[in-house]
């Protein structure tokens, strides 16, 4: 099978700078995919090689199985980009911009409205854009790239600026892409958000792709601990420290609750324990490792 995207020992020099060093990985349809790393890292070089906006100087790049900075034009149409910083013409309206860049990729300009829905933009379409808010020109942004019904979706940054309630709202128009079968990759800075949103982590550092796989894989690779945090009955923290023994070697917070880090073999063990101790224990939380963790994980592994 072709897979939607296939990368492989990509590397894209600068000079002296290599912004993307022997990168191989490949995306099949319907992923979410977040693409994370530092400033520098080459996120927006990898976004730019799968656009064709640039060509590998060593390596390979397939969008459906072409060349993406090819002559044929086809692999290209099947691509929606929303670049990190967007700016449109402020003296058109919303649907102008969206019929502009619709010609431009060959589209019939009659898919504007549904668009404009989807993105809820419908009752502002022909308000200029100099009058839109940040969040507007960014679901606009959102909307020109959905533009064709792109099988691929690369997003960089997306949610830059958008406060809590247009992120989730953003996210969400993500999923119903991702549900009709586009693989979307969204590059970003803001790990907590994508944690719940991704499938699939790739980060990226100093040009190298240095993790690859889901979140939980990634969890199991890294075998970081989890934080395990016991609320117990009044005066029964030091009951249930003793029968958890030194597994619970953490510390006490108030009178009902202590909290501590537990590797994976050693969770199971803790909870056999604490549900051993019956209505003394009145809630177990365990907190995996979160997304800037494995993240910090995996930079220091590769720092020398
Ligand atoms: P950020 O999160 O800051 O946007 P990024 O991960 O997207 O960073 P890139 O923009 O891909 O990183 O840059 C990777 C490296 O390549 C950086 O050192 C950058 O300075 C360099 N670079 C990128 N584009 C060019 C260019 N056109 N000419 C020279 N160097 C470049």
């Amino acid at each position: 099978m072709t897979s939607l995207v296939d990368i492989r020992h990509a590397t894209k020099r600068y000079g002296a700078i290599e912004a993307v060093r022997d990168v191989s990985f490949a995306l099949q349809p319907g992923q979410t995919v977040a693409l994370v790393g530092h400033n520098g890292a080459g996120k927006t070089t990898l976004i730019k090689l799968m656009l064709g906006l640039v060509r590998p100087t060593e390596g390979s790049i397939r969008i459906l199985g072409e060349d993406p900075a090819g002559r044929g034009i086809e692999a290209r149409r099947r691509l929606g980009y929303l670049p990190e910083s967007v700016s449109f013409n402020t003296a058109l309206t919303g649907r102008e911009v969206l019929a502009f860049y619709a010609r431009l990729k060959s589209e019939p300009v009659d898919g504007i409205k549904t668009l404009l829905d989807r993105v809820g933009l419908s009752s502002a379409a022909d308000r200029r854009i100099g009058t839109y808010s940040k969040g507007m020109r960014q679901r606009l942004g959102l909307a020109q790239a959905l533009i064709g019904n792109p099988r691929l979706l690369l997003l960089d940054e997306p949610t830059t600026g958008l406060d809590p309630g247009l992120r989730m709202e953003f996210y969400d128009i993500v999923a119903e892409l991702r549900d009709r079968g586009a693989t979307v990759v969204l590059s970003s800075h803001v790990l907590t958000e994508l944690e719940e949103r991704t499938e699939r982590v790739l980060i990226v550092s100093r040009g190298r792709l240095v993790a690859d796989g889901t979140i939980d894989a990634l969890r199991r690779i890294a075998d970081l601990p989890a934080k395990v945090r016991v609320s117990v009955v009044d005066g029964a923290v030091e009951t249930l420290r003793s029968l958890m023994g030194g597994l619970a070697a953490g510390r006490t917070f108030n009178g009902h609750r202590f909290e501590f880090d537990a590797t994976a073999s050693q969770k199971i063990e803790l909870l056999r324990r604490a549900a051993g101790a019956g209505d003394l224990v009145e809630d177990i939380d365990v907190i995996p490792p979160s997304l800037d963790e494995l993240y910090a994980h995996f930079l220091r592994k590769e720092s020398p």
